[in-house]
């Protein structure tokens, strides 16, 4: 396939489909170049889910300009696209009053950098009831109310629909393998597994690769350096065990390892921070009981019993420990988002209205598009209905009587809908439905889904697989009811 786009942006993480989405409120072409056959899987994927409240980053960085205001457009975002955000707010705890001065330091870089509501808490009942279940050893936290969680991936997923809603294009299994610059008006020739395509603008959004693709255009001013996080995921049974975020003192590398409730129920621990020479996401003995013990300083009392999985996300560290956002001097028309390293999630609002703020600044015509609209219907998610709700949909779909998740209760309705909506892999319905995300961790519905899955794309069963590339799961081909 091969098309022509006003701005082209390469890599469908939260900033490639936000940078997208942004766009897509005005008259211009845009086009999406994925190498994967989704979106959310790189970085965004794999990761805390933490919304910052924005006081971790130094002040006059680019991490900082962009975390609290980032953090303050989430409300926004998040119900516009329908997704899950909890504001349930932020502790840093330390067990020894001798640290306050550490906390104060936190809380005066929090100030200036723009959040509001930041306290330290002193008074051990306090603590206790914000934090009930928290080791007695705690003495002194900084609590940050505006602190959220939300479920990355359902974001990423609900600005790719909204953004193809509103017009943009979208290229899956599109690898950008070269880069020309022309010297007419359209301005690069990109080439890609998926066809060649021109663009007068590009964004690059490549997360870890994002080097690479600079290096296309003779860009070789920042290179990434991959550190992977390692995480528990506990079961969603043990849901209010921990209420808020909870972190201990940050070390000069990392955040450190946290105790958290996910946006849709369970609860995690992690990440650790371990630098690699190549990118790997698996996940390692040593790496998690080092994440496990972490976690106990904090939580001594918790049911480990209740872990279920484990993962691991890269971050993408630019050389300089900043995000690299800006036109490259390599290139004109061409601009860097990359180094989008925590907190790139929180501050990716921010980010993606600030790109298109600096392409109109390099001349791209801005016009607004009066059919516009930056609502987006979710999936309609049996688990929360009511009975009334109940009735209403099963009388509408013969699918939604069909439960095929047990564990997270998703119907084939809803599963379905994720096919009809883009998702060609288990990973995609998981990602969009839930299944797959509970106690069973697939057990029981994955022959189900890969039938489904079979049906609606018309392939066979044995084509179908758990993320790309070669993760089959059949060797053999099965009948139906086999
Ligand atoms: C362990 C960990 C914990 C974190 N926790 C938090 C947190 O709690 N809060 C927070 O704010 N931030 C957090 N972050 C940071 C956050 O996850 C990232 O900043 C964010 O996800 C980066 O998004 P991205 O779009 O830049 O990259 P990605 O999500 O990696 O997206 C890049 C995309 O580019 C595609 N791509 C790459 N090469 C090519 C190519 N050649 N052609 C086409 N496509 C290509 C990839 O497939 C991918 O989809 C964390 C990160 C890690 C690793």
């Amino acid at each position: 396939m091969n098309a022509s786009y006003d701005v082209i942006v390469i890599g469908g993480g939260i900033i490639g489909t936000g940078v997208a989405r942004a766009l897509s409120r005005y008259k211009i072409d845009v086009g999406v170049l994925e190498k994967e056959p989704d979106v959310c899987w790189g970085t965004t994927k794999a990761n805390s889910g933490i919304v910052h409240a924005g006081y971790d980053a130094k002040p006059g960085t680019a991490k900082a300009s962009f975390s609290a205001p980032g953090n303050k457009k989430y409300g926004g975002w998040t119900e516009n696209l329908s997704v899950p955000f909890k504001r349930l707010g932020s502790f840093v705890s330390t067990k020894d009053k001798s640290q306050l001065d550490k906390l104060e330091n936190l809380l005066e870089q929090g100030e200036e950098n723009g959040v509001e509501e930041l306290e330290i808490i002193t008074d051990r009942k306090r603590i206790e009831e914000l934090e009930p279940n928290i080791t007695e050893e705690v003495e002194v936290v900084l609590y940050a109310p505006t602190a959220g969680v939300v479920a990355p991936y359902k974001l990423t997923i609900a600005l790719f629909e909204n953004a193809r809603e509103n017009g943009v294009d979208f290229h899956f299994n599109a690898p950008v393998k070269g880069i020309q610059k022309g010297e007419d008006e359209a301005k690069f020739t990109i080439e890609s597994g998926g066809g060649n395509f021109d663009g007068k603008y590009v964004i690059n959004a490549a997360g870890i690769h994002s080097d690479e693709i600079a290096g296309m255009v003779g860009d070789d001013s920042f290179s990434i350096f991959p550190a992977r996080g390692e995480y528990h995921l506990l079961d969603s049974e043990i849901e209010g065990y921990v209420r808020r975020i909870n972190f201990p003192l940050p070390t000069q590398e990392s955040k450190g390892i946290l105790v958290t409730p996910a946006a849709e129920g369970s609860i995690i621990f992690g990440p650790n921070h371990q630098p690699l020479e190549e990118p790997s996401v698996a996940t390692t003995k040593e790496g998690l009981e080092k994440v496990l013990g972490g976690a106990m300083k904090l939580f001594p009392d918790i049911d480990t019993g209740k872990i279920r999985t484990n993962f691991a996300g890269l971050r993408a560290k630019a050389g300089s420990d900043d995000f690299v956002i800006g036109e490259s001097d390599a290139a004109d028309n061409f601009v860097n988002v990359a180094g989008i390293q925590s907190p790139g999630l929180t501050a990716a609002p921010a980010i993606s209205e600030h790109v298109v703020g600096l392409l109109e600044d390099l001349g791209l015509e801005l016009i607004d598009d009066s059919d516009f609209d930056p609502r987006r219907n979710p999936i309609p998610k049996f688990a929360e209905m009511d009975i009334d709700e109940i009735a209403q949909y099963t009388d509408k779909y013969k699918a939604a009587k069909d439960i095929v998740c047990r564990c997270e209760e998703v119907t084939r309705a809803e599963i379905e809908e994720a096919i009809d909506r883009g998702a060609t892999t288990l990973d995609g319905i998981k990602f969009r439905t839930r299944s797959r995300m509970g106690s069973c961790q697939g057990g029981f519905c994955t022959p189900r889904l890969i039938e489904i899955l079979s049906d609606k794309l018309g392939v066979s069963p044995k084509e179908i697989t758990k993320k790309g590339d070669n993760s089959y799961l059949l060797a053999e081909e099965t009948k139906k009811g086999e």
